[in-house]
């Protein structure tokens, strides 16, 4: 589904991805962990065209991100993407924020888009809250409002970029729950996360960044099953 081949990026003089490859197959999901710093927001950003890059490949569903003649918007509309701050639109009610996309970028109807933006909304468990605006939403709340919005999309995999860090402890659980269902119901997914848990129940495969090159990519047993040496061993013991 999602195929990286010998990914290099420059900010200038600045490496921040050095020769990453990797693949996640239809229905896989990889967890990426690692430093702050290591390159982990760019690599997913790289995969659905939000940041360029200089040297290698990368392939989603069949479609050459990197190419000239990539149309990268519909490539984004069909690959989900939820960041650490929710990104809604403040001033559009949840039912609003769950349409626009689907208007503007699938050309469906006001009507085709309501009644999907309100079936994922009940799906994460926010049928209620369809006429308020973001801000009467709490962070768990607008965060799972963000799911269910790139989901309506139909996408063909789901990029989450530390969907939970910028949450309070007691929210933490209600994202990752919904995190979870997804990963049972088959959905192709990216996850920049620290959240051992989460990997542990439903990673396929963990990847370790440091100073954007990839250390480590291997089977989530593997990954947990042995102690680790290295800068994962150290950074996995900081964290757990
Ligand atoms: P992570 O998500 O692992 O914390 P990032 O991908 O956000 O890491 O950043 C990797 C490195 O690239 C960092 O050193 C960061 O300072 C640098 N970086 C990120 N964005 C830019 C930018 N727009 N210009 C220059 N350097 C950047
Ligand atoms: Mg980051």
């Amino acid at each position: 589904m999602i195929e990286l081949t010998d990914v290099s990026k420059w900010y200038g003089s600045f490496q921040v991805l050095d020769g990453c490859s990797t693949r996640v197959g239809k229905g896989d999901v990889m967890v990426i962990c690692g430093p702050s710093g290591s390159g982990k927001s760019t690599l997913i950003k790289t995969v659905n065209g939000l940041e360029p890059f200089q040297r290698g490949e990368i392939i989603v569903d069949g479609t050459s991100v990197g190419a000239p003649g990539t149309d990268l918007a519909l490539l984004r509309a069909r690959i989900g993407m939820v960041f650490q701050n929710f990104e809604l639109f403040p001033h559009l009610s949840v039912r609003a924020n769950l349409a626009l996309a689907q208007v503007k970028v699938l050309k469906r109807s006001r009507d085709e888009a309501n009644e999907r933006g309100l079936r994922y909304l009940d799906r994460v468990g926010l049928l209620a809250q369809q006429d308020k605006y973001p801000h009467q939403l709490s962070g768990g709340q607008q965060q799972r409002v963000a799911i269910a919005r790139a989901l309506a999309m139909d996408p063909v995999a789901m990029l989450f970029d530390e969907p939970t860090s910028a949450l309070d402890p007691e929210m933490i659980g209600e994202v990752l729950d919904v995190m979870v269902g997804l990963a049972q119901d088959g959905m192709t997914m990216m996850v920049v996360t620290h959240e051992m848990g989460f990997a542990r129940r439903v990673a396929s495969r963990v990847l370790f960044m440091d100073a954007g090159r990839i250390l480590d990519d291997c089977a989530k047993e593997e990954f947990f099953g042995s102690p680790r040496s290295g800068r994962a061993g150290e950074f996995l013991a900081r964290i757990l």
